[in-house]
């Protein structure tokens, strides 16, 4: 039973699927291991330390695709490599199965199963495999430094023989994994620190992590749906939101913006009157770029200026820290073969919670509901 690994085709991206320390677990189960030559070099792995855990390396990358009987990765691969691996095959990763559905056409065609990290579902059991909330982190801390090192001012406060200096103030919308994560960095780096969110189960992470949580009254509706995370809200409960936002972005030197709900556009917190309220010189690094931004003014994948007020909306930040990214990732990756493998032999338990969950397709059917409605297939019972 073969697993590959290959080098991420997206530009710009530095992380690998599984590190040598990953793999050396994953020999002892009996599940071999070929990489394609270079694939590990920005994540502080080489050919050579691949090869020293057992894993066989080369740079003929159709060989490896034909051989494979997994091809484990952290962005979905391109086409052309998915239409390259046997039918039956596996492919597991960061599949966007909800954003870009349509995508997952070859995995069908090529009746290859496939598993989207992003649907792993977040229980306690498949917590070692939850790669959202491993990237989750890493995000949350490095879009703290990013609005750090953009800000004109520092973030603690000192008391020096020059005079005092005040601290920073961060307002953070969205509490979830990304979003404490950045509380407590932020908190670290010295700021005075808010939080807003709206699922009521927030506000005690927040305020345990030494911030101010903001409250506002949504009238008592149900904000949080059964797997836990957020629901999009009505339009008068959102605007409620956003006033409160407006207010405190007023004295916010930094906003970290990390608000999402799963499968739809993310929500507009942020209004154009609410940066031009914000003080020049301040920033706005909002992290839901990629689903559409929590900031009016957000264009992902650029930094853009308004009024003096920097708004970054970086697309891949997990990507910009590739050697933790992958460390954690890999970690995600080799546990979740675990569970599809059992004494070296692919065996996939479709009673099991996590894979049901996590599987978008099998064997070219039993395709997920979102990604056959945008093919216009029929929806399997799930
Ligand atoms: P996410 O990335 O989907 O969203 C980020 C945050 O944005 C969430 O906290 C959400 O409530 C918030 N949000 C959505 N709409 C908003 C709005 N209009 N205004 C303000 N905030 C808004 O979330 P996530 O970080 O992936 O976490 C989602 C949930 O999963 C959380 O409840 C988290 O505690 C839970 N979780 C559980 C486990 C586990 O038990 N193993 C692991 C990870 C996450």
């Amino acid at each position: 039973m073969r697993t590959i690994v290959l080098r991420e085709q997206e530009q710009g991206e530095k992380r690998v699927a599984l590190l040598p320390d990953a793999i050396k677990r994953l020999t002892a189960q009996k599940i071999e291991v070929a990489v394609e030559s270079g694939a590990g070099i920005h994540s502080g792995a080489s050919d050579r330390e691949y090869e020293s855990v057992g894993a066989t390396v080369s740079e003929d990358r159709s060989q490896l695709l034909a051989s494979a009987d997994i091809l484990v990765a952290v962005n979905r691969p391109p086409a052309s490599d998915l239409l390259q691996l046997r039918p039956g095959a596996v492919v597991i990763g960061f599949l966007r199965p909800l954003d870009e559905p349509r995508e997952l056409e070859p995995v069908i065609t090529r009746s290859l199963t496939a598993f989207a990290m992003e649907l792993v579902p977040r229980t306690t059991r498949a917590q070692s495999m939850d790669a959202l909330s491993s990237m989750a982190t890493i995000a949350g801390y490095k879009a703290v430094l990013l609005g750090a090192a953009q800000l004109p001012r520092i973030f603690p406060m000192l008391t020096t023989a020059a005079g005092t200096v005040p601290p920073a103030r961060v307002l953070v919308l969205g509490a979830g994994v990304a979003g404490l994560q950045a509380i407590a960095t932020a908190r670290r780096l010295g700021a005075v620190v808010e939080g807003y969110d709206i699922r009521a189960a927030a506000g005690e992470q927040v305020r345990s992590l030494g911030a101010k949580f903001l409250e506002v009254d949504l009238g008592g509706i149900q904000t949080e749906d059964a797997g836990g995370y957020a629901r999009e809200l009505t339009e008068e409960a959102m605007q409620r939101g956003r006033t409160l936002i407006a207010e405190h972005a007023k004295s916010s030197d930094l906003i970290i913006s990390t608000a999402q709900v799963p499968g739809k556009r993310a929500p507009l917190l942020i209004t154009e009157e609410a940066v031009a309220g914000m003080r020049e010189g301040s920033v706005v690094v909002d992290l839901a770029g990629a689903s559409g931004g929590n900031c009016a003014l957000t264009q992902p994948g650029q930094t853009v200026e308004r009024n003096g007020v920097t708004i970054m909306a970086p697309l891949n930040l997990p990507g910009s820290v590739p050697i933790h990214s992958s460390q954690l990732y890999s970690r995600n990756i080799s546990s979740l073969l675990g569970l599809l493998v059992d004494k070296g032999e692919l065996k996939i338990d479709r009673n099991d919670e996590i894979v049901k969950g996590a599987c978008v397709v099998f064997e070219g059917t039993d395709v997920h509901p979102r990604v056959a409605a945008a093919l216009g297939l029929a929806p399997a019972a799930r």
